[in-house]
């Protein structure tokens, strides 16, 4: 069905609304309106871009409006996807039209604006008002034509006094299509004929001329780059009619970054062969399946997504590989490109606006085989995916914490259920929820228990600080035995890897003699201190307690805030190796573009001996030189008010050891821990994930937190402080007698709060949240839908704003 047969389209504005509407299209546009353009729309008052989602098989015209333009000369994304973002807007509570605008490249958006002038009438009124209206009138009169800076509210009533004429002016967005001068040879005109002619002044002209006339057109700016009289050269032949210029797109190709370009290895292994058997005979099905691959670390995962993209390719389908960080799309890009070639298209929050566009279009005309992106390449509009794979499923990053706030990894399965897709998730260390998936039979379990050549895993060594006499700085943070650690590392010659999760709270409450970190006796999470209060606060529940300097658990006076982070780690390493070469990886570090690729390979180069990282660098990478890898503080992640706390460490500690020790050289792991008896710590001590899900699904299951329930955060942030707290009380307390009126049902859902969050003045905004869980997930739905519309309306006004998180991973 093409919209183009149907004078009425179903079209989703990008604005805060959650219906849709019908317009007609004019005649003139009716050849361009294919469902995915995007068009400018009479909304109300104004004007507004949205996107055709459908088109509608009736012919009697309707009184509706028609469109005003439509923006796009082709699609940005099939009609298959619809379905899909419909499942997203409806799941994740974010209005259709504004998660269509967050899936597609920034810089597309058209933005529509408000201009006045003044009338005759408004003219004479000006001496007469008082201010504001008068000030706005002269600001008017002023700049007659210009944005006006206030919003149209402001402006209607002057506009209905006759006083202003309003228009609505559109800006269209600068990103679209690059294009770019070229010159190329007339037709026509032979070579040798050229090289007869005498009429070189200058000397380099005849290599000029040989480089023109050997291509098929070269770009201006190429031309002049090489030659310095390159702008007078083309001007000179062109006018001589030699050469010919003309405009045309160019691919804004951000690729060219490989880091290594191995030729894929002739055999698989065993493991690879088995599980490839599995993959392929569900890509030959061609209908959905999800399959969970746990594979060790350096187990050789890689190799078998790269099989499993050249099947899907085969069968003449198009494969998406997300995976959890930019720099990891970088190392993957310059993997498959090297063996795949130019139909790769990446996307990444590294791009610029116009190469993010230019990838986007390239996928949505089928002109590329494989995306390779993060969490947002999900969206990618590959004509018919076969294959959605995610590496390292396990990743927090890809839940996306800003509006829309989705999980990546749900969402790919349910993309793939939609497109009849083979879903590959893959992790050293799956979810505890996919894992339990794998376990009630619905994601396929497929595993590689041996790392690639039989490799031994690295050996983790655990260190006691309890026992590391505290005093120095330095020795509170590098304790003797890693210290002695580094000191081998040194005298090989080889690399050593630190981690340390520095967004940890700095304000951890830890027992230096027993090493427990304070929790709550209902929810079992971490404590929170709020310096105001000077209280331990579960940001769950909302139980108290007062902070003493003495343990509950071991009664001895060694409780203390602990804290320290990856610039004052660097620095302390400094001090103890002068000449040490040295480099930290953070999110401040590699802001820039292009830093992490540069920092990588400089590691890679053996120019740096010692990286220093938060959780960026324990994904993915493979370094052969790596002998040691120190945890600084594993305690830091566990002390997360979180109920995921544990989980996230045990994968943390895993994924960190498994770099080390990926080459020839047999690799250390040294983990530094007030808590050694920890579960998770003792679990990733001994590469035991069995034993590790076991003891967290029924610690899970005995609190009925998820996979056994879902759970919505509903967070109310604002200016004022009094005053958010009073509107998230007032929200919950409705929230309550909401439920309370489902009679049956009603006992099914849990609402927490609300309580002040852990961070609880983020960004000049003051934060408080409410947590709903329930057992049912349509039940769940059904209240937060409600709490949305009524949020709506008390919340107006107030200057308090509502945010609903579904299946929350920050806690914070
Ligand atoms: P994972 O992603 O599971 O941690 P990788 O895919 O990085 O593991 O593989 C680890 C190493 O093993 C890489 O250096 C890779 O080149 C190598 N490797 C994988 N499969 C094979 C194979 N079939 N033959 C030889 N080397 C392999
Ligand atoms: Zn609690």
């Amino acid at each position: 069905m093409k919209a183009e047969d149907f004078p009425v389209i179903l079209v989703a504005v990008a604005l805060p609304v959650w219906e849709t509407f019908h317009y007609t299209v004019p005649s003139d546009l009716r050849s361009k309106a294919h469902v995915g353009c995007r068009v400018l729309v009479p909304f109300g008052r104004r004007k507004a871009t949205g996107y055709i989602i459908g088109a509608i098989p009736s012919n009697e015209e309707r009184a509706l409006k028609p469109i005003f333009d439509v923006l796009d000369s082709e699609p940005l994304f099939h009609e298959s996807m619809v379905p899909f973002f419909q499942w997203m807007a409806g799941y994740y509570m974010h209005p259709l039209g504004r998660l269509i605008q967050a899936a597609l490249p920034g810089g597309l958006n058209t933005s529509v604006f408000v201009t006045a002038r003044l009338t005759e009438k408004g003219e004479k009124a000006l001496r007469l008002l008082t201010a504001p209206e008068r000030d706005l009138l002269g600001w008017v009169k002023d700049h007659p034509g210009k944005r006006v800076p206030v919003p149209m509210q402001d402006l209607y009533p002057l506009q209905k006094q006759g006083l202003v004429e309003v228009d609505h002016r559109t800006r269209k967005s600068r990103t679209g299509p690059l294009l770019r001068r070229f010159v190329r040879a007339k037709e026509g005109l032979r070579a040798e004929l050229l090289r007869e002619k005498d009429s070189f002044s200058a000397k380099n002209e005849k290599e000029f001329l040989e480089e023109v006339l050997s291509g098929t057109g070269l770009s201006v700016a190429a031309l002049c780059s090489r030659f310095s009289n390159g702008a007078y050269l083309v001007k000179k032949w062109t006018r001589m009619g030699i050469l010919e210029p003309y405009t045309a797109t160019v691919v804004r190709d951000p690729a060219g970054n490989i880091l290594s370009a191995e030729p894929p290895p002739e055999r698989l292994y065993g493991q690879q062969e088995e599980v490839l058997k599995t993959i392929h005979e569900g890509l030959n099905k061609r209908a959905f399946a999800a399959c969970l691959l746990h594979g060790v670390t350096g187990s050789g995962k890689t190799e078998v997504y790269y099989r499993a993209i050249q099947e899907a390719i085969r069968l003449g389908r198009q494969a998406i590989l997300l995976v959890p960080e930019i720099a990891l799309v970088i190392y993957m890009e310059g993997l498959f490109r090297s063996r795949l070639g130019d139909r790769v298209a990446v996307y990444h929050s590294g791009l610029s606006e116009g190469e993010r566009y230019d990838q986007w279009v390239k996928t949505a005309r089928g002109e590329a085989d494989l995306v390779i992106g993060a969490r947002s390449a999900l969206f990618a509009p590959v004509p018919d995916p076969g294959l959605i794979i995610l590496d390292e499923e396990h990743d927090t990053s890809y839940k996306q914490e800003e509006a829309p706030r989705y999980q990546a990894r749900d969402a790919a399965v349910v993309r793939g259920k939609m497109e009849k897709a083979l879903v590959l998730l893959g992790s050293g260390t799956p979810s505890l929820q996919s894992y339990q998936n794998a376990c009630q039979g619905r994601y396929k379990l497929l595993s590689m228990p041996e790392r690639v050549e039989r490799r031994p895993l690295p050996e983790v060594e655990v260190v006691d600080m309890k026992k590391v006499p505290g005093g120095k700085a330095e020795e509170e943070m590098i304790s003797p035995t890693l210290k002695a650690a580094l000191d081998r590392v040194l005298e090989e010659k080889s690399q050593a890897m630190l981690f340390l999760n520095r967004r940890g709270f700095n304000r951890v409450f830890l027992c230096r003699s027993c090493g427990l970190s304070l929790r709550c006796p209902n929810c079992d999470l971490a404590l929170t201190y709020h310096l105001r209060e000077n209280r331990l606060v579960c940001h769950y529940c909302a139980f108290r307690r007062e902070v003493t300097p003495t343990c509950p658990a071991c009664g001895r006076e060694g409780l203390k805030p602990y804290g320290f982070g990856t610039e004052k780690l660097e620095k302390a390493l400094a001090d103890l190796y002068p000449g040490l070469r040295t480099a930290r990886m953070d999110r401040d570090s590699v802001r820039r573009k292009g830093e992490t690729f540069r920092l990588l390979r400089r590691f890679i180069l053996h120019e740096i001996d010692v990286l220093i990282g938060t959780q960026m660098i324990t994904k993915g990478y493979d370094f052969p030189r790596v002998t040691l890898v120190g945890v600084l503080a594993a305690d830091f992640s566990l002390g997360f008010p979180d109920f995921r706390a544990a989980e996230r460490t045990f994968q943390v500690l895993s994924q960190v050891a498994g770099r080390a020790g990926r080459g020839e050289q047999k690799g250390r792991v040294i983990v530094q821990t007030f808590y050694p008896e920890h579960y998770a710590i003792a679990a990733a001590k001994s590469h035991d994930y069995a034993s590790f899900f076991e003891q967290e699904r029924d610690l899970r299951k005995q609190l009925s937190y998820p996979p056994f329930s879902y759970l919505a955060c509903v967070r109310f942030q604002g200016n004022l402080e009094g005053r958010t707290a009073e509107v998230s009380k007032e929200l919950s307390q409705e929230m309550v007698r909401i439920v309370e009126k489902w009679p049956k049902r009603g006992k099914e859902i849990q609402i927490l709060g609300p309580v002040e969050a852990p961070l609880s003045k983020l960004r000049g905004k003051y934060r408080w949240q409410t947590f709903v869980k329930s057992r049912h997930s349509a039940l769940l739905h059904h209240l937060l839908g409600q709490v949305e519309a009524r949020g709506r309306r008390v919340l107006r006004g107030t200057g308090v704003s509502l945010a609903i998180d579904v299946d929350p991973y920050q806690m914070l």
